[in-house]
């Protein structure tokens, strides 16, 4: 008898954990998405910062470098990005990204993370 509590138990305290380490993933994951919610509290998203430049994020999306991101077709833009956490469809004005959290992209911007919504 003891011996099926014993079987038991070691699942039992792994679906715990395992149960666990996803809330604590859901919150964590959760965080940033919150805070980029309110964009234009977040300071704008630098152009020169590491992850912005590596994937080529522009304000202006007129001033991407098309041949070093050949993926960039004029008319995307991140008002038009399933990332972006401001209204969709935005012309002006900057709001979250959920590639970018704590930070604020402009509308008119655009990197190579770009994804069109549906
Ligand atoms: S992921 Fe989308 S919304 Fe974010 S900066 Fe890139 S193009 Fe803009």
């Amino acid at each position: 008898m003891s011996d099926s509590k014993n079987h038991t138990d070691p699942s039992r305290r792994a679906f715990l954990a395992s149960a666990a380490i996803a809330a604590s993933v859901a919150v964590v994951g959760l965080r940033p998405r919150t805070a980029s919610a309110a964009g234009e509290k977040l300071p704008h998203l630098s152009e020169s910062d590491p992850l912005a430049k590596s994937l080529g994020y522009r304000a202006n999306a007129s001033a991407v470098d098309r041949k070093k991101f050949p993926t960039y077709k004029p008319g995307d833009r991140c008002g038009m990005c399933r990332f972006f956490l401001g209204t969709p469809g935005e012309k002006a004005g900057y709001a979250g990204c959920q590639i970018y959290a704590g930070y604020s992209v402009n509308a008119d911007g655009w990197c190579a993370s770009f994804n069109a919504r549906s």
